[in-house]
């Protein structure tokens, strides 16, 4: 006892200083997939902004794999501020992935994701911080309006959020993006979620804590053009539903239900007609088929939505990584966070 009390008082002080680093008050993520035209201006934009908060901050950008030189670019930002650092996945993982990547190497006490294109206004994070400087763990951005969008990305978005809303019973609000800031609170309850098909929304709506919106106008990209395809949309839809709803699986016992009532009362139909003498001219080679061939279609989708849950419960089973890094800038420890 006398022993460690001895030890404290020796201490060097440089030992006592060096202990506390400071660690910034904010941390932007920013998922980087072929950006290198727009990342200059993104930490131009986001640097004007973050400087009048007139609090310690940090950019973090996440390469996803990136084929231009988004990755030169990066390092050479991370060079000139200290503020910005950057990790380099091994591969393209996927949007959600990057984010999470970023969210774990984030260490600010608020964490804003946005993306590089600028299609959200960095200058609205000023009323998110306002929001949780107000007491809200989560400040989501909330689409007024979006400029430069097709008419197709736009009925398919809103259809999509409306479909997510009905089936599963998580809460996500309308006309959200992944714009959105949250306390390290919420980040921290993320980081504990292991999952490896990721839809952030929901995942954010699932953790609860105290969430509002603000809203803003989404402009038009600032260069370059949309990384996702419609078949990563679809994909993307697909890992939503299947995550947070069993809605899907259901349908197949409400569908056999509904095909079971109905041929007992065709059943009692025939037999009916039959006694009556009608049923010849009733049921004929083309009745028949048809009524097969539908039949095995529904099955064939239900096997099919079942495979759907049974893949992804493959891939949680097998326990990869998420995602695996290159290189990174601006983290001077090994074990930096
Ligand atoms: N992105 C990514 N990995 C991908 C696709 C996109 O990191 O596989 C990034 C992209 O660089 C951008 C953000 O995700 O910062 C949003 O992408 P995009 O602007 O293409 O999507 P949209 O705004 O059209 O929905
Ligand atoms: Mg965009």
């Amino acid at each position: 006892m006398t022993q460690l009390t001895d030890k404290t008082q020796t201490a060097p002080f440089e030992l006592v200083m060096t202990s506390a680093p400071t660690l910034p008050t904010y941390s932007i993520v920013v998922p980087v997939y072929n950006e290198s035209e727009v990342l200059p201006e993104l930490h131009r934009r986001v640097q004007s902004v973050m400087n009048q908060t007139g609090e310690d901050w940090e950019l973090v950008l996440v390469n996803d794999g990136s084929w231009d030189n988004s990755a030169e670019v990066m390092a050479r930002l991370s060079a000139q501020d200290q503020r910005v650092r950057g990790i380099s996945l091994t591969r393209n993982f996927g949007f959600q992935i990057a984010v999470s990547a970023g969210l774990d190497a984030a260490r600010g006490r608020a964490v804003i994701l946005m993306d590089a294109d600028l299609q959200d206004p960095p200058e609205v994070v000023l009323e998110m911080i306002d929001k949780w400087r107000e007491g809200y763990d989560v400040v989501y951005g909330v689409r007024s309006e979006r400029e430069g969008e097709t008419w197709f990305k736009r009925v398919t978005a809103s259809g999509f959020y409306r479909l997510i809303r009905r089936i599963t019973n998580i809460n996500i609000p309308i006309d959200t993006g992944d714009f959105r800031l949250m306390d390290q609170r919420v980040v921290e309850a993320i980081r504990h979620m292991p999952e490896r098909r990721r839809f952030l929304r929901g995942m954010v709506s699932w953790v609860g804590f105290k969430q509002t919106g603000v809203s803003y106008k989404r402009h038009a990209r600032y260069t370059g053009a949309t990384k996702f395809t419609l078949g990563k949309m679809l994909r993307f839809a697909l890992d939503a539903v299947t995550g947070f709803s069993y809605m899907p699986l259901q349908l197949a016992s409400y569908a056999g239900f509904t095909m079971a009532l109905f041929s007992a009362l065709a059943i009692i139909a025939v037999i009916a007609l039959r006694l009556f003498g009608v049923s010849q001219s009733l049921l004929g080679q083309a009745t028949t088929l048809v009524t097969v061939l539908f039949l095995g279609g529904v099955q064939l989708i239900s096997l099919g939505i079942i495979g759907e849950y049974l893949g992804r419960m493959y891939d949680e089973v097998k326990r990869r990584p998420l995602y695996l890094i290159e290189q990174r800038w601006g983290f001077n420890e090994p074990t930096d966070k």
